[in-house]
């Protein structure tokens, strides 16, 4: 059977090669079948023409049918504007433009009948419409039955005459020429047990729905064959996984676990400690392969629990590897643990990028002999040229800021794969962690080690300084310390480094009787360590950074975070920089400093910020408010997160169901072995090749 939906685009009668190569550069459009996969954003309901007498201020959209009666031009230059008064003989709207006025002038045509559609508004005394949709009725028989698609498009697309009316019109146009109905991708008896639309339905339904009631149907069609696939590929996975790979057998607890505890452990376990200890010791026990996610709010002790895992390996003459995202945290991770096994003859070491190749071969050498017990360090740790005698344990603290291909490269130190243990301090909402990491068991402390007060957070406006500086001195006159946060994004860098050394200065000024450090990621790294040791010793009292210290510094002493531009962090981030203080026992304050204006939505977040300590609580939030292409630590992970019409934030419940579905498929058809199933697997290939590659997310 011939297949249209795998023809190139530029092929297809209507499209041609030069919108053909916008939709290649722009959309990454090739086929017919991305094409008709490229969905709309929103539909309004074109069905009905309305009188320019009916139309009140409430309306979001307008469609009437009349004449230009007249263009008349306002003002000079960029303040140019062209009007056209229109009439339907029910009253006068005006139609105005602030750009394109010669194309208008020269395309539109005086007592020429024409549909109008756009947002009313009101502006001295009449109804105007800004930049509106002007068809001839005869033009817009094909698009404009029922709701009207509205479909994303750039600059260039506009430019290349594919506006969004442009691509309706196109869309129309592929879809009446493909005349067998699409390949179904998902077997018939799921689609009857689960009374969903047919694909072909739901595609053309999709762009042209002749009713709310049809769309709904075609988007939860689409909606759930997208967020099954990606469920069914992670839960096969593992499946297999679990079959094929036999993991290391931590048999026993002893000697070296016993000491510690009994010996060396400074304070008492909380019970969340405790009880991810108990999960972690079932895991490495039963010979599978671990591969567990361990969520903790900053400050909820997880190097300690890593740390005990550890020494679980070793029991059991294994080797342990701790990676950290960043070299100073390694560094803290390294002087922490060493510190922690002060006494008991087992030898750690560090390895980050900066260890010179002196120092280094000894420890490689002491990897492969099985001298070295605990390995340290950054993404140096996963060179090539690292190998290990027996690697039984991996933890990666902060994940987020590992790629997934470079997790995917431990494999290749070990004949087993080692357990992993993945610890993060980004609390990630359930719905998020079961399609980022669909395989992953999740542990959660979620209790805080005792006597720390909850930080208390503030929002201030930026003209309020005297009274800010008045209680930070307070702070620092008690001999504590005082962080005080810059933004920095990429593409301000310049401006943002400027805000950072303006502010520095202002605070020198300011503070002549304190030291002042100053850190932001520009800086070489031997500078860089040099400030913050000024910081962690002590001799400096207050810290000017950018986000570079959002991860692992510890400074128990410091009690004082300000945010400056709070406005311009996400709610993740604000709550990783808040739990830099509050890890004293003394009582921490989070100031949030913003200009005095605040879009709505920045507004929430502040409020989120000030009501709760809570993370979840906050990623949740964090989740709702941007959706999950933004959140922190899924771009960073490395997973294409492309979802063409689910929404994880919005679409949870259908998410858990879904998985559901495709745990009994999985469950019940362990060999791939069912005819009635061939249609998925097949489909799971052809998804595999295309999109993510599910195998190295584990
Ligand atoms: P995070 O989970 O953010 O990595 P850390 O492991 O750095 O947190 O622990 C934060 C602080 O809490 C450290 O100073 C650590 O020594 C301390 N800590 C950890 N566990 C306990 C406990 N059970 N009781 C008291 N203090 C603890
Ligand atoms: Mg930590």
């Amino acid at each position: 059977m011939f297949d249209l939906a795998s023809r190139d685009i530029k092929y297809i009668s209507g499209v041609g090669p030069q919108k053909a190569d916008i939709l290649n550069k722009e959309l990454k459009i090739y086929s017919v079948h991305d094409f008709i996969y490229y969905f709309p954003y929103k539909y309004v309901d074109r069905s009905r023409i309305y009188y320019i007498h009916e139309i009140d201020g409430n309306m979001p959209y307008i469609q009437l049918k009349g004449k230009i009666l007249g263009f008349e031009s306002f003002g000079e230059g960029r303040q140019r504007r062209l009007v056209a008064h229109f009439s339907d003989g029910t009253g006068v709207v005006d139609l105005v433009w602030f750009q394109g006025l010669k194309f208008i002038t020269s395309r539109y045509k005086v007592n020429e009948e024409y549909i109008v559609f756009g947002k009313p508004t009101v502006f001295g005394g009449r109804f105007n419409v800004a930049h509106p949709d002007l068809d001839k009725p005869e033009e817009l028989k094909l698009t404009t039955k029922g709701l009207q698609p509205y479909y994303n498009t750039t600059d260039k697309m506009k430019r290349g005459f594919l506006s969004s009316p442009n691509l309706a019109k196109m869309m129309a146009g592929v879809l009446q020429q493909i005349t067998t109905p699409l390949t179904e991708t998902l077997p018939d008896w799921l689609i009857a047990e689960h009374h969903l639309m047919s694909l072909d339905d739901a595609i053309r339904n999709i762009h042209f729905p002749t009713n709310p009631d049809i769309l709904r149907r075609a988007q939860h069609r689409l909606k759930f064959e997208e967020l099954f696939y990606i469920q069914l590929g992670i839960l096969r996975y593992s499946k297999d996984r679990q079959r094929k790979y036999r993991g290391f057998v931590f048999e026993k607890v002893s000697d070296i676990f016993n000491t510690f505890y009994t010996q060396n452990l400074p304070f008492q376990l909380t019970g969340a400690q405790k009880r991810v200890l108990k999960e972690i010791r079932k895991d490495v026990g039963n010979g599978r392969q671990m591969n567990r996610l361990l969520q903790g709010d900053v400050g909820s002790g997880k190097t300690l629990v890593a740390l005990m895992s550890m020494l679980m390996a070793l029991d059991n003459g294994y080797q342990a590897c701790l990676m950290a995202p960043t070299e100073i945290l390694a560094n803290q991770h390294f002087e922490t643990i060493k510190s922690l096994l002060h006494g008991m003859n087992i030898r750690v070491e560090l390895l980050t990028g900066s260890i010179t190749k002196k120092k280094r071969e000894p420890i490689l050498t002491g990897l492969i002999t099985g001298e070295v017990q605990i390995l340290i360090g950054t993404h140096a740790v996963i060179e090539e040229t690292v190998q290990f005698k027996s690697l039984g344990l991996v933890v990666i603290d902060e994940q987020h800021r590992f790629g997934v291909a470079q997790r995917a490269r431990l494999w290749n130190k070990n004949i087993y794969p080692p357990h992993v243990l993945v610890m993060t301090a980004t609390p990630i909402p359930r719905t998020l962690a079961m399609t980022l990491y669909g395989d992953l068991e999740v542990s959660i402390i979620d209790e805080l080690p005792p006597g720390r007060k909850p930080i208390a957070t503030m929002h201030q406006f930026d003209n309020r300084r005297e009274s800010l500086y008045a209680s930070v001195r307070k702070q620092l006159q008690e001999g504590r310390q005082v962080y005080i946060v810059y933004p920095l994004i990429k593409e301000s860098e310049k401006i943002d480094l400027k805000n950072l050394e303006e502010g520095y200065y202002h605070i020198l000024e300011e503070f002549p009787e304190y030291k002042v450090c100053k850190v932001h990621g520009k800086m070489k790294p031997a500078e860089k360590e040099e400030q913050m040791q000024l910081f962690v010793s002590g001799e400096a009292k207050i810290m000017v950074a950018t986000t570079v210290i959002e991860v692992g510094v510890n400074v128990p002493n410091a009690s004082v975070m300000i945010i400056e531009n709070a406005e311009r962090f996400g709610l993740s981030q604000l709550h990783q920089l808040r739990g830099r203080v509050g890890r004293g026992a003394d009582q921490s304050y989070c100031i949030l400093v913003t200009t005095y204006k605040l879009a709505e939505d920045t507004r929430k977040r502040l409020e989120i910020m000030v009501r709760t300590n809570d993370g979840f609580e906050i990623a949740e939030a964090d989740l709702k408010l941007r959706g999950p292409g933004d959140l922190e630590g899924t771009q960073q992970s490395g997973v294409a997160f492309d979802l063409k019409i689910a929404d994880i934030a919005r679409d949870g419940q259908l998410l858990q169901y879904v998985r559901d579905v495709a745990q009994k498929i999985v469950d019940t058809d362990p060999e791939n072995s069912l005819p009635q199933n061939d249609i998925l697997w097949q489909q799971l290939r052809a998804l595999r090749k295309s999109n993510v590659n599910w195998a190295s997310i584990s």
